[in-house]
């Protein structure tokens, strides 16, 4: 029996491990084992930093969860009609569950779940380098539960499924298997390359939330691009839509948005823009419908088409900025720099920049309420003025609130308006 008591010592802060070695504590109090499961094993191993700790409890993990939070300065969700609870403590988030063991009635459904071993819980999980325990009972602390020699592909660097039907039974696994892979820079194993590729097309069978939940957290890798790639070389990425590509063009502009961004985490709405810029009209919208996008995503996907028809009008050679405010204000602003992205044209980039960086957030100092003040009826006179108004601040030729005033009286005296 390996036992990496000592470095779960020097992994955790000191805070975190006497959290973690209060758990087993209560675990044996009440008769039951709790274990360290899943991503922290190994990122330990990896000494790569995870704030999300997994505790398995072999019995029923709430009352462990209450007594753990009782009198800790943290907050705990329980989720009592899946046995669950989640307390977050300091930058941590830790989850407790009762071990389990799931079977699938058909590929691609979900699984049928009841209390199991811990041996039942690794079992179901999706790669050998994922599917490993070590308890934390004060007796045992430290002890590793390896039974599908998760350890030895950690160390080959291989990502492994357990068994034959992994991805027939949960085909989300493909895209699980490839962040894996490219996030640490390993490699898939010979056979489960093999069924990787075979079972792909069953993701047909998956539902658009699911899907759309994998694709999120693609985004959210450091390097999405290298996921859709190695999804392309595999044949595999028009399981996730048809009309998807993951070339070197991709990887380029997804360099691009974390450069404007100024950060290595660009905004996902923008990755999304880039990912589906190149795809037809038609297709988008099937891509909209099948994923389920909601919120602030489909309204950025569906600005696409819209900004596309927009553009050339930018490329006109006497254009104002009030010109170029018009043509853009109702555009989103992921999709401009999207845009401002991809463009070919040096004009266009310019006018898409200019509106992002100033002039979607020039305001005017007055309002009808000043203007009405000055002598300007309210009503459709009042609007235009405002319009007027703001094109001429858009434009430069008013700066101040003085100047807007004097603008004004200006009109007001020519009867203008
Ligand atoms: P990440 O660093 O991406 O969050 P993680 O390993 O913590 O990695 P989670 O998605 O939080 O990933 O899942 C926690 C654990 O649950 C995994 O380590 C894995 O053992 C198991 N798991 C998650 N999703 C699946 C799945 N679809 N099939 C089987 N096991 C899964």
């Amino acid at each position: 029996m390996i036992n990496i008591g000592k470095n779960i010592e020097e992994y955790l802060p000191p805070e975190i491990l006497t959290l973690v070695k209060a758990a087993g504590e209560i675990a044996v109090s009440r008769g039951q084992s709790v274990y360290l499961v899943g991503g922290v094993v190994r990122d330990l191993f990896l000494k790569r930093r995870n704030l999300d700790l997994d505790l398995v409890v072999e019995g029923d993990a709430l009352p462990l969860a209450r007594q753990l939070a009782k009198g800790r300065d943290g907050k705990l969700v329980t989720h009592p009609r899946f046995g669950t609870a989640t307390f977050k403590y300091g930058a941590y988030s830790i989850d407790l569950v009762t071990a389990r063991s799931e079977t699938y009635p058909e590929p691609g459904a979900l699984p049928t779940v009841k209390p199991g071993s811990i041996q039942d819980d690794l079992l179901r999980r999706d790669f050998s380098i994922n599917a490993m325990a070590v308890s934390i009972d004060p007796a045992r602390f430290g002890d590793l539960v390896d039974p599908y020699g998760g350890k030895s592909d950690l160390d080959r660097h291989l990502i492994r499924v357990l068994h034959q039907r992994s991805f027939k039974d949960d085909p989300t696994r493909v895209w699980r298997a490839l962040r894996y892979e490219q996030r640490l820079g390993f490699r898939l194993e010979f056979d489960t390359t093999t069924q990787l590729r075979r079972d792909a097309p069953i993701m047909e069978r998956i539902s658009g939330d699911r899907l759309r939940h994998e694709l999120e957290r693609i985004l959210e890798e450091d390097y999405p691009e290298k996921v859709f790639y190695r999804g392309e070389r595999l044949g595999v990425l028009r399981n996730l839509h048809l009309a998807l590509m993951g070339n070197g063009w991709l990887g380029e502009h997804f360099d691009m948005a974390r450069e404007a961004c100024g950060s290595p985490k660009p905004n996902k709405n923008l990755y999304l823009a880039l990912l589906v810029w190149r795809i037809e009209d038609e297709a988008l919208k099937n891509f909209v419908e099948r994923l389920k996008f909601g919120g602030d995503a489909v309204r950025v996907l569906r600005d696409i088409p819209l900004l596309k028809q927009a553009i050339p009008a930018l490329a006109a050679s006497e254009l104002t900025p009030s010109g170029v405010y018009h043509i853009l204000e109702h555009h989103r602003p992921e999709t401009i720099l999207a845009g401002a992205l991809v463009t070919d044209s040096a004009l266009v980039r310019q006018r898409l920049e200019l509106y992002l960086s100033s002039l979607r957030f020039v305001e005017l100092s007055l309002n009808g309420d000043n203007l009405r003040r000055m002598g300007v009826p309210a009503g459709k006179k009042m609007g235009a003025m405002l319009k007027a108004l703001k094109e001429a601040k858009l434009d430069g030729k008013v700066i101040t609130r003085e100047d807007e005033r004097k603008l004004v009286r200006s009109w007001l005296k020519k009867g203008k308006r």
